[in-house]
């Protein structure tokens, strides 16, 4: 089954999102009777400290790091939440070539809010955010998904509103539905 990337800006709602969409996939798997496995990766599960995307280095070896925790548990019955930036098209590129490699769908979840909302989240965590240069840089770093791309796509956009929901339906549906007919389209 399918590798969901996240990507949004630092501190836009990734990891509150990505737990969302798990406990949606756990129980439509529950309620299908499915043996699928939800593996949620992240930053924080790989002890990747913010501090290391002020070093490119130290960056580049994250991403490795992020790829092979995904390719490790990448497979057929299991679903990947990879909940990271994921902010350099190149990356979701080698994402999604990894997907194709192991014939397992995948899609991308933008968490898109505002930068000035990013800014504001980030400053309430306190120490636990991500340090206000590395946060700065991040912002103009980021490269968005755009549905155009093959590698983006199906992209899911969710705004920064709490009352609005992650759109889980249309995610099982799509990768789902591909999943089991490769060659159809998606309804
Ligand atoms: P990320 O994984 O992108 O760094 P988190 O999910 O850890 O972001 O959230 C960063 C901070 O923003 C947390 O303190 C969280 O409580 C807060 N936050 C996340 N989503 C919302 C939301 N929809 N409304 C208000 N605060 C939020
Ligand atoms: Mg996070």
């Amino acid at each position: 089954m399918p590798l969901i990337i996240i990507s949004g800006f630092p501190s836009s709602g990734k990891t509150t999102r990505a737990n969302e969409i798990k406990a949606a996939l756990l129980s439509k798997i529950e309620s299908t009777c499915s043996s699928l496995k939800v593996h949620h990766i992240s930053d924080d599960t790989l002890h990747i400290p913010r501090e290391i995307y002020r070093d490119t280095k130290k960056e580049k070896s994250a991403r490795g790091t992020l790829l092979s925790a995904a390719e490790r548990v990448l497979s057929p019955n299991d679903i990947v939440i990879l909940d990271s930036m994921n902010y350099i098209k190149g990356f979701r590129y080698q994402l999604y070539c990894k997907a194709k490699e192991f014939s397992t769908p995948h899609c991308v979840v933008h968490v898109g809010v505002p930068i000035d909302i990013s800014r504001e989240w980030n400053k309430a965590r306190g120490a636990e955010g991500y340090p206000e240069d590395v946060l700065e840089a991040l912002l103009m770093r980021y490269e968005e998904p755009n549905a155009m791309t093959r590698w983006d796509s199906p992209l899911f956009t969710i705004p920064a509103h709490t009352d609005e929901k992650a759109p889980v339906d249309d995610i099982w549906d799509a990768l789902h539905n591909k999943a089991i007919k490769p060659n159809s389209a998606t309804v």
